[in-house]
């Protein structure tokens, strides 16, 4: 029997669990805090934005607002960042990307302070990650590892093939599978848009994470039998729906599922993941930035 991996459920207990630290946290005098900061009328990056404020609101975390006009200045966003960098009532600064083209986005993530970026995206958190000391993860590929401990799922000595080298899922992805602690020690291999033969390479994965954006590209015959699948895909594809449009993951569901051990649906396998560990970087900037210690799921 496959099993499916139910993010929701999974994202459920770990903001259970995140309630009573932040109990702990407001105890001492330190509700946590998240700014997010929107520099778009996308209607994907608003919806997204508002998803984590009531993320935050749900579990007892002051979510700040900010939305900056996406015609200003690029230096209008710089000053918002700085101010959020000196206040200390903001433990965590999300900036919602993608930034309008006239702001480098490289610029906007060094800028904001590394002990208050929740993302993981400053290159000292980076540099952290790949050096095996991480302080904050990204939050899809830790959403990921936790899926795959709660499938029960060892990745020490397994094959792992990551499709997709991004900095923001298929890197740190790889960078977490490889390192000398639980959920890593895998080998692991990272295919990317110039791979060649990649069912070959998919073929051999024990564990699979597809992050490539291209819809249902990797159906059951280029997995492994038995192998547990992680579908980070959200493609919209055009459907006969009300909305006129539905959501695939890069993994042809109804294929992989007879042939993987384990795989997460999409929606509902890594997207809730994703959110549910920006809370908990954002309880563990709080604790770090008022030397207060909390238990983290
Ligand atoms: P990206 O476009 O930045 O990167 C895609 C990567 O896939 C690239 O590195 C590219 O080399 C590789 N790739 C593209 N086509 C390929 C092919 N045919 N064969 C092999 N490799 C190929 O995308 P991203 O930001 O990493 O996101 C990937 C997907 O995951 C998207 O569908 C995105 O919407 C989704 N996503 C989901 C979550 C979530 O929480 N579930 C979070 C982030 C991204």
């Amino acid at each position: 029997m496959t099993e499916i991996i139910d993010g929701n459920a999974v994202a459920q207990s770990i903001r259970d669990d995140l309630v009573a630290s932040i109990d702990r946290l407001v105890d001492a005098g330190q509700r946590p805090s998240l700014a997010t900061v929107l520099m778009s009328e996308d209607p994907a990056s608003e919806t997204y934005v508002s998803m984590k404020q009531d993320d935050c609101e749900e579990v007892g975390i002051e979510a700040i607002d900010i939305d900056i006009d996406p015609d200003a200045d690029a230096a209008e966003l710089y000053d918002t960042i700085e101010d959020l960098n000196a206040d200390e009532d903001v433990n965590g600064i999300l900036v919602q990307m993608p930034v309008p083209d006239h702001v480098e986005d490289r610029s906007v993530l060094r800028a904001i302070d590394p002990m208050k970026d929740v993302d993981g995206f400053h290159p000292e958190n980076v540099g952290r990650l790949v050096a095996g000391d991480a302080r904050y993860k990204p939050c899809t590929p830790h959403g990921i590892q936790k899926l795959i401990e709660s499938a029960g799922v060892n990745t020490e000595g397994k094959d792992a093939v990551v499709v997709g080298r991004s900095d923001i899922v298929g890197k740190p992805m790889a960078n977490l599978l490889i390192q000398k602690a639980p959920g890593g020690n895998a080998t692991t291999t990272v295919c990317h848009s110039r791979t060649e033969n990649l069912a070959e390479r998919t073929r051999n994965a024990d564990i699979l994470v597809a992050a490539a954006g291209v819809p249902e590209m990797i159906d059951g015959e280029m997995i492994q039998e038995g192998a547990t699948v992680i579908d980070v895909g959200i493609n919209r594809v055009d459907a006969d729906t009300e909305k006129g449009y539905e959501l695939v993951g890069d993994v042809e569901y109804e294929s992989a599922k007879e042939v993987a051990g384990a795989i997460t649906p999409v929606p509902g396998g890594v997207g809730p993941m994703t959110r549910a560990m920006l809370l908990y970087n954002t309880v563990k900037a709080t604790g770090l930035q008022h030397d207060i210690d909390v238990d983290l799921p």
